[in-house]
């Protein structure tokens, strides 16, 4: 699943180019693998939230931090409603999210498979972040008709017990590999602003462009520091540093949707288009994305319309 086509240096030497030389080539070879000035609409539904065994120390839904959230599980007629109105946003992708360790086989996952072929019949691409998962899980929800798996690296090996004791960096390998087996596409990105040094960000990106295939989808997120985790008091991470990351990751993964995730929200209109002038092409729409508020869709759309992008659909 590894090959070793991108070195540190050469993503370094990439990561630290003058502001404008990085856009440029990123922009570039956006244009090379996507049409023109589009960007791709997902929709994440969070359709167990909270009471996770997990310890990241981003995350509000884990059960070992005292944060002020909603939990709780949503019924399928309410995911198959929210996916229905998303249709109307020009969403091509459902993501739904639930706040587990790892997929248990019973009753609860019956009920995705269940969702998952009732979203396809609404012509929706569909992908899901449920943990960790085995190779026959991964087979079961390939059967059932999902598109693409997320399951993010989160940062570096090296500062990865920094953030994550629960489960190892080489289980989140694993379940990549289990899922690209099993013909799923592949969602894998990380978060920028827990502290990691530069060095962190490149090695990150480094093992999502050195996977063979490279991965589809490769969200980068920005820290949403919430009271009572962990992280609560880190500093919001500079734009510079964040235009940096997607454009590296753009350069170094050139079909990957490079999607600007969390952390957009309290950022610029203008901040926003630099990261997408920067080579991101995928946004999340709704004013909530998991635990965290989220840009109003009206504000995305009218930003869209002012700098001339269109929804786009595969
Ligand atoms: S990031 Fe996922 S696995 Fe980690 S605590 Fe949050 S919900 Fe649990």
């Amino acid at each position: 699943m590894m090959m070793n086509k991108w070195t540190h240096e050469k993503i370094q030497e990439i990561f630290h180019r003058p502001i404008p030389d990085l856009i440029y080539k990123a922009q570039s070879i956006l244009r090379e693998n996507f049409p023109k000035n589009t960007v791709q609409i997902n929709k994440l539904i969070s359709i167990k939230t909270g009471q996770c065994p997990e310890d990241c120390s981003y995350c509000p839904q884990s059960a070992r931090y005292n944060t002020d959230i909603n939990k709780g599980t949503l019924e399928e007629s309410q995911i198959l409603e929210i996916a229905e109105k998303a249709i109307e946003q020009n969403v091509s992708k459902v993501c739904l999210g639930a706040a587990w360790r790892e997929v248990k086989d019973g009753r609860e996952f019956d009920s995705i498979l269940k969702i998952i072929k009732k979203i396809k019949s609404l012509k929706l691409e569909v992908c899901c972040t449920l943990g960790m998962l085995n190779s026959e899980q991964a087979k079961k929800l390939k059967e059932a008709g999902l598109d693409i798996y997320n399951h993010n690296i989160d940062t570096s090996p090296q500062y990865y017990n920094e953030i994550i004791g629960t489960r190892s960096f080489q289980q989140r390998i694993d379940t990549i590999k289990n899922v690209r087996n099993a013909g799923l596409s592949v969602c894998s990105g990380g978060i920028i602003g827990m502290g990691e040094k530069d060095e962190d960000i490149i090695e990150m990106i480094k093992i999502l462009a050195n996977m063979s295939p490279q991965p589809e989808s490769v969200p980068i997120n920005a820290l949403v520091a919430t009271e009572g985790t962990p992280l609560q008091d880190m500093k919001k991470v500079s734009i510079w540093k964040w235009v940096r990351t997607i454009a590296t990751a753009r350069i170094t993964l050139p079909k990957t949707f490079i999607r600007l995730a969390a952390g957009r929200y309290g950022r610029t209109q203008e901040e926003q288009t630099l990261c997408l002038l920067a080579g991101a092409n995928s946004i999340f729409t709704g004013e909530q994305l998991l635990t965290s508020k989220n840009e109003l869709p009206n504000k995305d759309y009218q930003l869209f319309k002012d700098i001339g992008l269109k929804p786009l659909r595969r």
